[in-house]
């Protein structure tokens, strides 16, 4: 018998919350509650990757139908019917927040639709005056965007809002240069919005292979988006046809919409955290141990909130592994090294291990690197060309990056990082047979280095 209301008490319900709350009540055999104040599923499922995915297939149509009729289809595109669109998306989220809830249901998590603080090491209370009192407490409470504070931000929107738009605008300005920045201007793109994005660095993407980013951003201005790095905005005023952004490059520009995707931040303050002891970084995320433990023993905290690597599938490891250490009795530390990612502009963008900057600073290094035209794209006419990249270790042999830009490129990055996670040598993949005509073959047939460092 336990000597509190609940043996875990969970605040968030997203990616890591839910999987916590899940493995503790369902196979450790835990006592848990979860409280979420907005939509069960969290970013992830809500207003992230899952309707960004849907978004990035809606806006990829109207190039399957050019290449459809290069193909010899009598196809007629339409017009793009973003209140149909929206209506089904909802539908879409309301039955994955379900399936969520249920999910969390039959493992016997008690869910609680409201807010959550806490209010000691063993207490939690919620905002409809309720108090419980548990042995364990996870901070699974994700990330919220953050916009600078220029004059007239208040005239912007963020992520958030990009999935229930009244309407689509015609002019669109998309402000940072990171995932979401460029996911959503490839989408808007797409789905036949004039996009413009304003980057204050020299080139978008940052953090990922030079060679990549450059071949990403070339392709997204060959579709029509214009992408001008060095260039942040001033201010934003209201205009009477729409939004006029003050630019830092001197411009003055009109858009229908400004969408501002320049970093999230953790969603630390206001629990209760700081005055019990859970110290929090310079980016205001929780700091914690490798078994996501804070300095207040009682309390976890797995995910975004923790600024450690904020993607979906991290955080659902960090909380299982939390999961599995407090409830299973099975101690799991979870490794973030490896983590292969993608970024879903078009074309997409994926990689895993070190880009070629970063290897070039260890050591000697060799650079297999194929810039080519798909078969499928290229029959339709169509200029576009996929990158593959191999970086090499030239002493152990070891393939340390590897980085693809084009079609389907995060579908191969997830297996190229099974070889890679297992120590795979360039003879690896030199000694696994083609599988033909395909574009990932190319990964198994650059014989010779374009680059040795
Ligand atoms: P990122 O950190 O990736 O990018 C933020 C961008 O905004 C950078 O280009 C940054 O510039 C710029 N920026 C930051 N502050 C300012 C400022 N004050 N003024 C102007 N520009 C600024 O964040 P995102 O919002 O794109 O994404 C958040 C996180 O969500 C990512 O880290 C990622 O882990 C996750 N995510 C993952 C996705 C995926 O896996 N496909 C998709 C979407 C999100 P600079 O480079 O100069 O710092």
């Amino acid at each position: 018998m336990t000597d509190f209301d609940y043996d875990l008490f969970v605040i968030g319900g997203g990616s890591g919350g839910v999987r916590a709350a899940r493995i503790a009540a369902a196979e450790g055999g835990a006592k848990v509650g979860l409280a979420e104040e907005s939509r069960m599923g969290g970013t992830c499922v809500i207003r992230g990757c899952v309707p960004k995915k849907l978004m990035v297939f809606a806006s990829a149509f109207p190039d399957a139908m050019a290449d459809a009729r290069a193909y010899g289809w009598d196809v007629q595109g339409g017009a793009f019917d973003w209140p149909h669109f929206r209506k089904a998306l909802a539908a879409e989220l309301d039955r994955l927040e379900n399936a969520y809830r249920g999910t969390l249901k039959n493992a016997g998590v008690t869910i609680h639709d409201t807010r959550a603080v806490v209010e000691d090491a063993h207490t939690v209370r919620l905002a409809t005056g309720e108090r419980f009192t548990t042995r364990h407490i996870l901070i699974a409470t994700g990330g919220w965007p953050f916009v600078p504070d220029i004059p007239g931000r208040e005239l912007a929107v963020t992520s958030n809002e990009m999935f229930d738009l009244p309407a689509l605008p015609r002019r669109a300005l998309v402000v940072g240069g990171g995932y979401i920045a460029s996911e959503f201007a490839c989408i808007l793109n797409g789905l036949g919005v004039e996009v413009t994005q304003y980057y204050r660095g020299a080139q978008i993407l940052r953090g990922f292979d030079d060679e990549a980013r450059g071949h990403v951003s070339n392709a997204m201005q060959a579709a029509g988006i214009a992408v001008h790095c060095g260039t942040d905005v001033l201010r934003l005023e209201k205009a009477t046809g729409g939004i006029r952004a003050v630019a830092t490059d001197g411009t003055e520009r009109e858009f229908d919409l400004v969408l501002y995707a320049t970093g999230r931040r953790p969603n630390a303050r206001g629990l209760g955290l700081e005055a019990l002891g859970v110290t929090l970084d310079r980016a205001g995320a929780i700091e914690v141990d490798e078994w996501s433990q804070t300095a207040v023993p009682s309390v976890y905290a797995v995910g975004d909130v923790t600024n450690r690597v904020n993607l979906t599938p991290v955080a659902i490891r960090e909380g299982h592994a939390f999961a599995d250490t407090v409830f299973r009795g099975v101690p799991t530390r979870f490794d973030h090294v490896n983590i292969a990612s993608a970024v879903f502009t078009q074309p997409e963008l994926a990689s895993v291990g070190l880009t070629e900057e970063e290897a070039r600073k260890l050591g000697p290094l060799e650079v297999y690197s194929a810039s080519f035209r798909p078969m499928r794209t290229l029959f339709a006419g169509r200029q576009d060309r996929m990158l593959m990249k191999l970086l090499v270790d030239p002493v152990s042999r070891k393939v340390l990056g590897c980085h693809i830009v084009g079609d389907s490129a995060a579908e191969m990055i997830q297996l190229a990082a099974i070889a890679i996670g297992m120590g795979a040598t360039k003879e690896d993949f030199d000694r696994t047979v083609a599988v033909h005509p395909t574009a990932a073959e190319e990964l198994v047939t650059m014989r010779k280095p374009a680059r040795v460092y």
